[in-house]
């Protein structure tokens, strides 16, 4: 599953790729990927003839702001709308550069006697075709990714209500040590389950919650009640750290995501606990265990981890 560092990867792959270039039209192969308007017509209308101006990351949503393409300066310009993605578990965004093979226009491929299907993925859900012949595809083998068109008048939490949820950013402001302390104070779950719970922080899954807790020296069953400042603050550290050492190389390889351009990351030779289970700890050598906590596998360093 992508999980926060492979999305800001992809975010950041769209935000080089796609800035400034028209969409002028889609075409939608599963409605249910498009979860807002309710009718697929109006999401094609409501995208086509826009812009992309900018590419934003809030936990694992990506938002592309909108603009009309005629605008000079489109990062100030007024929203024409927001286009919202979630990858959830086996999305992928893909950036095709028009080439006449894969040249998305009925008219060439039958010229060429091409069918225009062989050249799609087998779980393409949506694509979009922008005015200067390139595409981006948006490829789903589970089905649970989701497009969002959110209208001008509309504010994005309104039509994407994931978003409503949300807890801050782990690299936003409101990440603070005072917020995250408040939160956990009422909270006498085990600190791993209540890392992976979005409406305390957004975009933290199973990999690295385990990392982070490796980092933080923090037993991952240890209530959340139980833990003190430094603890928390060392915690919120090593979130920042751990997403941004990922970030920085690119995302992992532990799922099937492939990022905008389809290259796979290479975090994952990396890893200090996740997937490790009976191999030596790469600080004291103990074997790292694992368990289960709330239905999802914890794996842990019990010298390391206190
Ligand atoms: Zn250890």
């Amino acid at each position: 599953m992508p999980e926060l560092p492979e999305v800001e990867t992809v975010r950041r792959g769209l935000n080089k790729l796609t800035l400034g270039e028209e969409i002028r039209g889609g075409d939608v192969l599963l409605p249910r990927a498009i979860a807002h308007p309710l009718s697929v017509e109006d999401f094609l209308a409501g995208i086509q003839g826009t812009a992309i101006a900018h590419w934003y990351r809030h936990g694992k949503y990506l938002l592309a702001k909108l603009v009309e393409p005629t605008h000079t300066s489109p990062q100030t310009a007024p929203p024409a709308g927001w286009l919202g993605v979630h990858l959830r578990m086996t999305g992928q965004l893909l950036w095709l550069v028009s080439t006449p093979i894969r040249d998305s226009s009925l008219a060439v491929a039958e010229r060429e006697n091409i069918n225009p299907q062989e050249t799609l993925q087998k779980h393409t859900r949506v694509r979009l075709f922008f005015k200067n012949g390139d595409e981006l595809r948006f490829v789903d083998q589970r089905t649970f990714g989701q497009m969002w068109w959110v209208p001008p008048t509309m504010s994005p939490s309104t039509a994407i209500t994931g978003l409503k949820r949300l807890g801050p950013d782990p690299f936003s402001e409101q990440f603070s040590l005072e917020y995250l302390a408040g939160q956990l104070q009422n909270r006498r779950r085990a600190i791993k389950t209540s890392l992976l719970d979005q409406a305390l922080v957004a975009g933290l899954g199973n990999i690295y919650a385990d990392e982070v807790l490796f980092v933080a020296g923090i037993l991952p069953t240890t209530p959340c009640t139980d833990l003190n400042l430094e603890q928390i603050g060392r915690m919120r550290a090593a979130i920042i750290q751990v997403l941004q050492a990922a970030i920085d190389a690119g995302g992992t390889t532990f799922s099937n995501f492939l990022n905008v351009q389809g290259v796979n990351g290479n975090y994952g030779g990396i890893a200090w606990v996740y997937n490790r289970a009976g191999e030596p700890c790469r600080v004291c050598s103990t074997p790292i265990q694992r368990l289960k906590l709330a239905g999802r596998s914890a794996h842990f360093c019990p010298q390391c981890q206190r």
